[in-house]
């Protein structure tokens, strides 16, 4: 009775959209989606805004390089100072 993700409401389930696509779930296969034509409809529309939003702001990725080059960045101080 409780917890039943696919006997969420539309509004629960919108709600919680951003912070499923947020978490890189595939929103395609949740329960809701799979028995809710409005919230794939909208998922839909979302999904064209996402893309459009990704061609705007492109490579909003973790920055693993800069993160390599902060690393070998100290590892030189650190190098230097002995
Ligand atoms: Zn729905």
């Amino acid at each position: 009775m409780t917890g039943e993700r696919s006997n969420m409401t539309c509004t629960e389930f919108q709600a919680r959209l951003p912070e499923l696509i947020g978490s890189g779930e595939d929103v395609k296969t949740h329960p809701h989606i799979q028995s809710c034509e409005l919230c794939r409809a909208l998922l839909s529309d979302l999904e064209t805004i996402a893309e459009a939003a990704r061609q705007l702001f492109p490579a909003v990725e973790p920055p693993d390089e800069l993160w390599n080059q902060i690393e070998s960045a100290i590892q030189n101080e650190s190098s230097e100072a002995q």
